[in-house]
């Protein structure tokens, strides 16, 4: 596909017709082994001298049409689909810090992000260094010997300023540490790569699917950094694994393609950990994709319309949105999400809490559920749900307020959209 338009690619990337039947959609390759055309061919596959399916916990033919279709429409070389986002983040961690090492975080982050960082990989003996994404430098300066990564969300709520990419990437790359980018709020709208970034990871479970049906995660390699250029610093990839064979990631798998990040995933994490994505799974994201531009658009229409709505109205003492903000905020939404901002939209009600409460429980047509990036509008109260076994001391560094309301605003008719905000803020008053 030589096309670098996301609408083609979101149709046409990874996958032209089913060999054996000539079917144009994808199939759900529903099996778990493939069967080996003799024993050299399967002694090859194991060896990684080709590429090839062996069993579907490592690799799947419907897996491997979503990781091309979404790599093509990032910008990046090769994927690899998972079970959730969870393990999204969690393997593109581990897939470089081991037990003694670090990696540097936003402070921005989803909840269950930070509780994986601060708690399950710190049980791991990997250290999260949490610093504020509102000073770049903040990265280097937690930087030391043993940091193997550096880590943010592209469109962090509840705060939703736009990670400053290029600038993390940059000072990333002078130290050989590769920017990894949750990218699940703004697909197609940022292209984490083209602003420097190594790795991308979504939660697929979000706006790629858009069905609100299935729960998975993919990470993309750029294909963009040199694992190699300072060995002592990314020794994951640098270094024989006695995991396989004794292999050295950056030079085992050149002849294949600048791959060693997502292939070490897909042959070490991936077999040991299992969090695979089941076929259905991907089938069902195959199908969201197919209109994932086309969403994001309209996502980012009628969140921008709720966005200057209710900074119209009184009752509303705050409203967060990237194209509502100012200074620093407004710069850089400016510079990485200037034709579309997504679908998120946050604001504060005069009423505090109690209002926020009653306002969630008025609305008729959004859901009240803990997801984003449905085709259906959503709303939830974060400090009692999504954020809630955070501290308070730490709720407040992800910007959560006891008073704040967060929408993942959908794609139906903006008035019917309106028309329900408009009854619940009346509710909210009374
Ligand atoms: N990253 C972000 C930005 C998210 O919002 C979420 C889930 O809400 C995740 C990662 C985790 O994804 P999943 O729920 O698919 O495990």
């Amino acid at each position: 596909m030589t096309s670098k338009h996301p609408e083609t690619l979101a149709l046409h990337a990874g996958w032209r017709r089913d060999s054996a039947t000539h079917a144009v959609a994808v199939p759900i390759y529903q099996t778990t082994a493939y069967q080996f055309d003799s024993a050299e061919h399967a002694a090859n596959l194991f060896g990684l001298k080709e590429l090839g399916n062996i069993y579907t916990r490592i690799m799947n033919p419907t897996n491997d049409a979503l990781e091309q279709r979404l790599a093509a429409i990032e910008g990046g070389v090769a994927a690899l689909a998972l079970g959730s986002g969870q393990a999204a983040s969690a393997f593109s961690v581990q897939n470089l810090a081991r037990a003694g090492d670090n990696f540097v975080t936003s402070t921005d982050l989803y909840g269950g992000t930070w509780n994986l960082f601060a708690n399950t990989l710190k049980d791991q003996g990997i250290e999260a260094r949490f610093v504020d994404p509102s000073d770049p430098e903040g990265f280097a300066r937690a930087t030391d010997d043993r940091t193997r990564a550096y880590y943010a969300e592209t469109l962090p709520n509840p705060k939703l300023i736009p990670f400053p990419i290029a600038e993390v990437a940059s000072i990333g790359r002078s130290f050989g540490i590769p920017l990894i980018m949750d990218n699940t709020a703004a697909p197609v709208l940022v292209r984490p790569f083209d602003h420097g970034a190594a790795v991308v990871m979504y939660s697929t479970t979000k706006w790629i699917g858009g069905h609100g049906t299935s729960i998975g995660g993919i990470v993309i390699d750029g294909g963009n950094f040199d694992w190699e250029a300072n060995p002592g610093r990314q020794p994951a990839l640098n270094t024989p694994d006695p995991s396989y064979h004794g292999a050295v990631w950056s030079q085992a798998v050149k002849p294949l393609g600048p791959i060693a990040y997502i292939l070490k995933m897909r042959v070490t994490l991936l077999r040991d950990l299992g969090a695979a994505m089941a076929p259905f799974n991907a089938f069902a994201f195959i199908q969201g994709v197919e209109t994932l531009p086309l969403r994001m658009r309209e996502h980012s229409r009628n969140a921008l319309a709720v966005a200057n709505y209710l900074a119209d109205r009184k009752d509303v003492t705050r409203v967060i949105h990237p194209a509502h903000h100012t200074g620093l905020g407004a710069e850089r939404t400016a510079k990485y999400l200037p034709h579309g901002q997504g679908g998120l939209v946050g604001f504060e009600l005069a009423g505090g809490a109690k209002a926020g409460s009653t306002f969630i429980n008025a609305l008729k047509m959004f859901y009240h559920v803990a997801n984003i990036g449905d085709a259906r509008s959503l709303a939830i109260h974060p400090a009692s749900t999504t954020h809630s076994q955070l501290t308070e001391s730490e709720q407040a560094a992800t910007g959560v307020t006891p008073g704040y309301v967060r929408l993942s605003v959908g794609l139906e008719h903006i008035d019917d959209i309106l028309a329900d905000l408009s009854q619940a803020l009346d509710a909210a008053k009374a």
